[in-house]
């Protein structure tokens, strides 16, 4: 363990030719092409901002950064490039069916993209139109043949929750077809503020959510599932995500992003207009304490198999994990949301299923003591 250990770097790109009817990400409208302003905004906040340094994962998410322009992408990774050494790159980028195309795929490889995540959610036409995402069930087969012909490592996005129940068993069997490296399955979350959080729509119970997610535990059981709602074949489990789950540094642009520097979270402004106008301007710079870190690091832990080593914790941190918490762990042991064997504490399934309540008891535990 070195927790001086290279940064990730994550680089958000808004924009949407189409906004989805759950959509809750920074995001917004465009007609294809990414503004120039955008990128220009971007780039100053990257050669301004970046700490620089080692780099072992890049992410641009969104949004969709699948928009980018072969010149914009060039632009914004000769910025980066000139901030950061980037060894051993795990380099991801985020893609809607609808852009996959060869000469697309062309340009990516050139530029280093070595991962891509497809934002498929459904082979059911129907749920698409439910969910409002611009392709369709052919085209987002046609984008995997693409994907998965060029690209070891790939990660396709699944949504389950919405109506019919019954054809979320169809989408992870069509998906197992592509044998996709990592898969990352998601309850679709009705959230206000968005048309379907604000719509009419049926909201189906805990239980018949969870349901569905032990269907995707079952369908996907030759994966790793190495984190609540990610699966990967060996080896695949993304690097980059594992950072965010560790609770380790990063850096991030764009609008809406999130970095941990030194301690401190910063927050861009989600707001595009002012973000183009105002690069440089941080809505929110929180200091952690050291006590929020230690929290934060274990409750983070909690949504991964791998759990959480007593070593690992002092080796960070200098202290103990059971000083602090030690408590509140017995509790969670005793209630079965974690369990503990050989200097690990490892979230059980219920941890799983229920890791909402596993993160609150920790969080009331330190508040009360
Ligand atoms: S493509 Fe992604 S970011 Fe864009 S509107 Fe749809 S869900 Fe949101």
């Amino acid at each position: 363990m070195n927790f001086s250990s290279p940064l990730g770097v994550y680089v958000h790109i808004p924009y949407c030719r189409s906004i989805c009817g759950y959509c809750d990400f920074v995001h917004d409208p465009c007609s294809g092409c990414i503004p120039h302003e955008f990128v220009d905004s971007l780039i100053h906040e990257i050669r301004i901002t970046a700490r620089g340094g080692q780099a072992d994962t890049l992410f641009f998410g969104g949004g969709t950064p699948s928009l980018l322009s072969e010149r914009d992408l060039h632009f914004i990774l000769n910025a980066l490039h000139d901030k950061y050494s980037f060894t051993d790159l795990e380099f991801t980028l985020e893609a809607n069916p609808d852009d996959v195309t060869a000469e697309k795929i062309r340009i990516w490889k050139s530029c280093g993209v070595n991962r891509i995540s497809l934002g498929v959610q459904s082979f059911s036409d129907r749920t698409l139109r439910y969910l409002g995402r611009r392709h369709d069930a052919d085209s987002a087969r046609k984008a995997l043949g693409l994907v998965s012909d060029n690209f070891e490592n790939w990660n396709l996005d699944l949504i389950y929750g919405a109506p019919r129940l019954c054809d979320w068993k169809d989408t992870l069997f069509r998906a197992l077809s592509f044998k996709p490296p990592h898969i990352a399955a998601y309850a679709l979350g009705l959230v206000a503020g968005t048309p379907l959080g604000d719509g009419d729509e049926k909201r189906y119970e805990d239980l018949t959510i969870l349901r569905l997610y032990r269907r995707c535990e079952d369908v996907l059981r030759a994966y790793d599932h190495y984190e609540i709602s990610n699966f990967a074949k060996a080896g695949k489990q993304s690097r980059h995500n594992l950072k965010y789950w560790r609770n380790e540094e990063h850096d991030a642009f764009g609008p809406g992003a999130y970095a941990l520097r030194e301690g401190s979270r910063l927050q861009n402004t989600p707001f595009t207009d002012s973000y183009i106008a105002d690069p440089l301007h941080k809505m929110e710079t929180q200091k952690l304490s050291v006590l929020q870190l230690k929290l934060e690091t274990l409750i983070q832990h909690m949504r991964l198999r791998e759990g959480i080593s007593e070593a690992y914790f002092f080796q960070r941190f200098q202290e103990d994990i059971s000083v602090l918490f030690g408590k509140v762990l017995q509790k969670l042991v005793e209630d079965r949301f974690i369990r503990y064997n050989d200097g690990v504490y490892y979230p059980t399934r219920k941890g799983f299923y229920l890791n909402d309540s596993l993160a609150l008891a920790l969080v009331l535990a330190i508040q009360n003591n």
